[in-house]
Parts: C-alpha cells; structure tokens; sequence
C-alpha cells in the first residue's frame, strides 16, 4: 500500500486522516462532510423559499442609511458558529432589503427572473468549484462550455470557423472583442513597439450609434484608444444606426488619415431595444474592411425566439458577438459570451505561461481564449437550461415579453397622459407624464418616489436632453394588468409630490 506523503503513517485511500481533518476543517466540503452539505444548502434553500412566500413587493424602498444600520451593527470579528443565526441574520442585512426581478412590478433594468435548471447549475457548479482555464482543473466543464460556444455560433450562423469564449458580461465580452479588432488593425504603440505596424494607435477609430452601451467607450479607454476614438453615428426615429451617416463617418474619417477599426453594431439597444440595420452595416464593414462587432447582450436571446429570429439577420456577418445569456436566455448573472467568426482571431488573447498553458500543449485549455484566469463554469446552468427546457422554452419566454411590450405599447400610446419616445421594438418602454396640466415635478422625482414606496421598481434614462421613464420587460409573469397599475401609480404619486411641493 503507498504511504500519504504529508503524513507516512496514514495509508492513502482510508479516511481516518478525514476525520481528523473533519475537527480541524469542520465547514470543508469533502466526502464526510456531506450530511452537512446537504443540509445547510436545504436551511438557504428554505430562507430562500420564506422570502418569495412572503415578498409581494419588489422592494422595501429602505434607503441606504436605514440598511446600513443593520449591516453596520455586524462584528465581522465575532462568528455566530451556527447557520441558522447567520441566516436569521441575514434577513436583517440582506434578504428582506433585497431588489426582487421575479416580482411582477419589478421594471426597471435589464435583470431577469432565472429559471430553476440554471439554479439548480448554479448550485453543482460551485460546489464542484471547476475553474475553466485549463483542462487540469475542469475537464468535461471545458467540453461542456465549447459545445454551448459551438451552439450559440451555430444559431447566430457564424459558419463552421466560428469561436469564443464565456465571459464574465457584456461589458466583457465587448471589450475582448474591441481588443481582438485592435489586434487584428495592427495598432502599434509607444508600449508595443515590436507589433507589425498598419495603423499608430492615436489614428484607431470605432464607430457606434448614440444608442450603444457606454462599456464601447470604457473600452476604448481601457484599450489605450485617443480620447475621441469612439466615433457617434447618429440614428433614426427608431433609434437605429443610419447606415447613410455611418457611411459618410467611414468615408469621413479615411479622408482624414484615420483608421476605422471597428463599427460596433447594436442588436438590442440598452434604452430602446432597437436593432442596428445589420447586413447594411455589414455591408459597410465589408467595403471599408473594418472589424463588424455586434454587440447582442439583450438582443441575443432571440436566436431561441419561435417568432422574432429573423430579426437578428445580418448577425451572420460579424466578425464578433456579444450575447448575454444572463439578460435574455433567463439565467442567473453571470453568464455572457464572446463570439467570433474566424476562431483564430482569439490568439489575440492567448498568453503562454510555463506553469498553466505552456506552448505547444495539446489539451484545450481555455484561459488561452479568455481575458480571465480562472474562471467560473458558468455554462453548466445553460447546459441545463438546455437539457430540461430546450431552446424554445427560453424563446417562448421572451416572445412573451416582447408581445407584451407591444401590446402595452399600443396602451401607452392611446392615453391623453402619456407620450411613448420610440415604437416598441424588443421588450423595453420609454414613455413620460405628460398630463393636460403642465407637470411641476421632473419624471426623475416621481421615479425615486416610487422606487422609495417599493411598490414597483422604473427605470428612468434621458433622451435627446430630457427625462424619460422606462419599462424593461423581462419577466412572462407580468401582465399588462400590472404595467396599469404602475401607470396608476406614477398618476398618483406625481399628484402626492405636487401636493407636497405646494404646502412646502
Ligand atoms: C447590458 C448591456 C451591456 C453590458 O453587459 P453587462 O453584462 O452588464 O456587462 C452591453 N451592451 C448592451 C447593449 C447591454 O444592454
């Protein structure tokens, strides 16, 4: 029998050395501690089922002050040693102050109520604990999450070259595409003075509607870009890039010694839900040779729609995808992607390092694909998904979504006191008060009323210079009888705030 090198007198393979450890380690999670594995995940799953029994409101509305008091009064020094103390406490400090997406009323942000086959994921997953850099600490996880890259590639159509990667978010997955664009431009720098040289970086340039998300700008910045490498092109009434201008900006900027080195199309905007024109655009990229990144975080989810596919035609051009699973696929955060068309271009990222991924070694080892080093395994909670609800069971849910914002878009539409900024397009609503009298509170007061009454939960954003609310529908369980009712209150409480301001 071999010996245990940490201890010669204990026999590898019985687990006496485990009991001791047991007393020494009492909370690890190991073969002989399962009982209590079992049971203390059972006590949080139990605390858990309490507060959705209970909840009937997305929020408590409590303000940062009053919750702090109950997080304030924890001495982080002084353990309770018993789980059913932690989690009573945890009611006080957490769980009842807690902002709830599965709520009817909850509108505001693109956060989604989760599916149980994603739970039930999330809980495998961590306590397996696989780190998805290498093959030597994941394994199948590795395999698992390429074939859900090789699944999501395939809907998107980007063709049997086609690559990617999990990421922790959009914000991510945008910036890893924007750095493979970089790489692939051939930008040099001050720092990187060995690079073959097509474009100085100062000259770089990345073309985005005044509806993309702000993480294309964090990019640049964090990509080393000049201050006015983000290059605005305007939209339409539907907040849809203009092809027309995006193409005078292309021709523009050449003409001017810059290098385009990406358009970054939007297919879901944050605000509006709007979709870039996607094969104009890509037609554009083709001409002008530049990088197309799609960034789909919200609009990816309708590669599982029964209905509204089409509506990402065009995508199959891209050189890059951003898709959030964590958005519109209905799984916990965090689950995103990066895609690419042309799986090399993921090189731009690989690093060798003589203790992880040497060169040269065979095993698939994704950290050669990532920005991150270890790394959750995020796709085993859309594995499930996919196993036990199938793709259409997703797809189902966000034609749900979608249907009712058009239906309630129509609604908005036909009242005298409320105006809608844009036509529906996915599954948001950008509308404001405007009553017959003139309203003396802005549309941002009545928003942090309503967010402070916890009753419902809006989102507020600004177009063109004035302030606007927004719905962002994500959750099949709301229904046009609750968006009345917060239109209801938004009537109500714009009347109590004017009420207030007059005996002030
Ligand atoms: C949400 C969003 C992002 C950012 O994604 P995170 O997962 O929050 O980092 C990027 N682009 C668009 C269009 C988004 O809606």
């Amino acid at each position: 029998m071999t010996q245990s090198l940490l201890d010669p007198a204990q026999p590898v393979g019985e687990f006496d050395h485990l009991e001791r450890l047991l007393d020494a380690a009492p909370h690890l999670m190991n073969q002989l501690n399962t009982d209590r594995y079992a049971a203390e995940l059972a006590s949080g799953i139990e605390a858990v089922v309490q507060t959705f029994t209970t909840t009937n409101a997305p929020f408590t509305g409590r303000t940062p002050a009053d919750v702090s008091v109950a997080i304030d009064h924890v001495d982080l020094d002084s353990p309770l040693h018993n789980t059913r103390d932690a989690l009573t406490e945890l009611q006080d400090v957490y769980l009842r102050d807690a902002v709830y997406f599965h709520h009817p009323r909850y509108t505001a942000h693109l956060n989604c109520p989760v599916v149980i086959p994603a739970l039930l994921g999330e809980t495998i997953l961590t306590a397996v604990n696989s780190s998805l850099d290498t093959w030597d600490q994941s394994a199948g996880a590795t395999l698992i999450e390429r074939a859900l890259i090789t699944w999501t590639a395939d809907r998107l159509g980007l063709g049997p070259d086609a690559d990617g990667v999990f990421t922790s978010g959009g914000s991510q997955s945008n910036l890893q595409a924007l750095l493979m664009a970089r790489s692939h431009a051939g930008a040099t720098s001050s720092n990187t003075p060995t690079t073959t040289a097509t474009a100085p970086l100062a000259t770089l340039r990345i073309f985005a509607s005044d509806a993309a998300h702000f993480s294309v700008q964090k990019s640049a910045r964090l990509l080393g870009l000049s201050e006015d490498a983000v290059v605005v092109v305007p939209t339409d009434a539907n907040r849809r890039m203009r092809p027309d201008a995006l193409s005078a900006a292309l021709e523009a900027a050449v003409r001017d010694g810059l290098a385009p080195m990406a358009v970054v199309a939007t297919a879901g905007t944050t605000d509006f839900g709007s979709i870039d024109p996607l094969s104009e655009i890509a037609a554009l990229c083709g001409q002008y040779k530049t990088w197309m990144h799609v960034d789909a975080a919200y609009g990816g989810g309708l590669i599982t729609s029964l209905r509204h596919r089409n509506r990402l035609s065009g995508i199959e051009h891209a050189d890059s995808v951003t898709v959030d699973y964590h958005k519109t696929f209905f799984q916990p955060v965090s689950s995103s992607a990066v895609l690419v068309k042309d799986a090399r271009m993921l090189g731009h990222v690989t690093h060798y390092a003589d203790y992880l991924n040497p060169r040269g070694e065979v095993l698939p080892n994704q950290v050669n694909k990532s920005l991150q080093t270890t790394r959750r395994f995020d796709a085993l909670k859309l594995w499930l998904t996919l196993r036990i609800m199938g793709a259409d069971g997703i797809g189902a849910m966000l034609d749900e979504v979608i249907a009712l914002a058009t239906q309630f878009g129509a609604e908005i539409d036909a009242t005298d006191d409320f105006e809608l900024a844009a036509p529906p397009q996915l599954s948001t609503l950008v509308f404001r008060y405007t009553p017959k009298t003139k309203l003396t509170v802005t549309q941002d007061a009545i928003r942090k009323a309503i967010f402070a009454s916890g009753e419902a939960v809006v989102a507020g954003t600004v177009v063109d210079g004035e302030q606007f609310l927004k719905f962002t529908l994500l959750n099949p369980d709301t229904s046009a009888r609750d968006l009345r009712a917060i239109l209801d209150l938004i009537r109500r409480t714009a009347a109590q705030l004017e009420q207030r301001g007059v005996q002030a």
